[in-house]
């Protein structure tokens, strides 16, 4: 089935020939130069499509999502105010209840998507902010660095709590600051970027009520693993209990199989609306109804991605697919475990594998790691990888047999996002191997 045919027909059936003027036709020649120049620098990018890119959180959305996000871009809708998007507002209402039913939040769940993970992060921060004035948030030091950031901009005090050598926020010490009065809101990341690393959410919701602290789920890369949560694959417990924090961002664009600019931030009290409130001149608002301008930071957004998703979840099951990275993950560091040339760095609690070469000072570990990065992309036959610097004492608890001789180490990363990356883990570890052995 070629999708971006069945966008092509629904944008012929949807619209009326419209004139077209002299002014919007490119010059043939000075297009055709151009074009030649865009597809061969487009050319230069790392196949993330393919199984041999097993580095970073990057692959190309689902064909369903670019023929429905090819097909609305005609229309262009912008989900602002209904007037700009009535049927991509409808179908991002929705597709925020589809959420919001993930994460076992209430029916009436106020929420909406963002261009990314970032801004529905900075959404919740704001509310933290709103509703606890002067207060601190505190964050792990696991966390992604865009919370500290965040903070910066809001004005709010950032505390960085430790992470435990498992890389978990450290929550003992968590409480303890929580305790002295200090602190509004209390961040945890459910599935880490670095290494995938489930925070206890489940004790972590509990200081709600202990402490009146707001709870906040930074899921923008694990949320939707929520969807395996009772599937006896993963770690359960941490997704369960998201249903009793306060407010969860996911990203779409991560684990939905959605193009960039499609984040989502949920807030289980639809009451935070109010802090929306705005009274502005230019706003196009013709209807009583509830514009998802009203009740996000942002103005314009892509009514594309609402219907990009929509058409995806409707077409598509999820789980099957995380299932297989979670796969790829523990039979890649099945074969690790029995390998001389490769070394587990931390067992995989998602589909992020992380290990090195084999050596025994950190400082060859540290430049083994970066040398078969290297190398794994010039080879004939490549193979694409992301490393990760682990600090000192994680790397010394994980590793009490290597001899520290610098300040940590980086090590290999594999984000094993993509379905085909299970058939091909014999042939990234049998590649990956054989380089790390030279
Ligand atoms: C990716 C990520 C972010 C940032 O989201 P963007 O969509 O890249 O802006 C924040 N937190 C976590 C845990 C992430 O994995």
């Amino acid at each position: 089935m070629d999708f971006l045919d069945r966008a092509r027909d629904a944008v012929t059936s949807w619209r009326e020939p419209a004139p077209s003027h002299p002014a919007l036709q490119p010059d043939a020649a000075r297009f055709e130069a151009a074009w030649g120049e865009f597809v061969e620098r487009m050319g230069t990018s790392y196949p993330f499509h393919h199984p041999r890119y097993a580095g970073q959180m990057l692959k190309p959305p689902h064909p369903v999502a670019i023929a429905a996000y090819t097909a609305a871009l005609h229309v262009n809708a912008n989900n602002h105010a209904l007037d700009g998007g009535p049927a991509t507002s409808a179908m991002e209402v929705e597709v925020v209840a589809w959420l919001a039913r993930m994460f076992g939040f209430p029916d009436d769940t106020l929420g909406h998507l963002t261009s990314s993970g970032t801004i529905a992060n900075l959404e919740a921060l704001w509310v933290a902010r709103e509703l606890h004035p002067g207060k601190a948030v505190v964050y792990g030091a696991n966390a992604h660095y865009t919370h500290s950031r965040m903070c910066a901009v809001l004005g709010v005090t950032g505390l960085e709590a430790p992470a435990d050598v498992q890389g978990r926020i450290d929550l003992d010490a968590v409480e303890a600051l929580c305790r002295e009065g200090r602190v509004g809101t209390v961040v945890v990341t459910a599935g880490t970027t670095g290494t995938g690393t489930l925070d206890d959410v489940a004790r972590a919701v509990t200081f709600r009520e202990q402490y009146g602290v707001r709870v906040h789920v930074d899921a923008a890369y694990g949320g939707f693993f929520a969807l395996l949560a009772d599937s006896g694959l993963i770690d359960g417990e941490p997704f369960r209990a998201i249903a009793r924090a306060d407010s969860v961002v996911v990203d779409p664009h991560k684990h939905g199989l959605q193009p960039y600019g499609c984040g989502a931030i949920l807030f289980r009290d639809p009451g935070v609306g109010r802090l929306y409130k705005h009274d502005s001149p230019y706003t196009y608002f013709t209807s009583a109804e509830l514009h998802l301008g009203e009740i996000s930071l942002e103005c314009s957004r892509a009514g594309a991605a609402a219907a990009a998703l929509w058409l995806t979840l409707r077409s598509l099951d999820l789980a099957p697919i995380l299932s297989a990275g979670v796969r790829a993950a523990r039979a890649w560091a099945e074969l690790i475990r029995g390998s001389d040339a490769l070394t587990l760095h931390r067992e995989p609690e998602l589909d992020i594998l992380t290990y090195f070469p084999t050596r025994s000072r950190a400082s060859e570990i540290d430049a083994a790691s970066e040398q078969v990065l290297q190398a794994g992309m010039t080879e004939e036959d490549p193979v694409f990888l992301s490393t990760l610097r682990i600090g000192r004492d994680a790397f010394a608890a994980a590793h009490p047999d290597v001899e520290l001789d610098a300040d940590g180490a980086r090590v290999l990363r594999s984000v094993l996002m993509k379905p085909e990356h299970e058939p091909h883990v014999p042939w990234l570890h049998e590649r990956v191997s054989r380089i790390a052995s030279r």
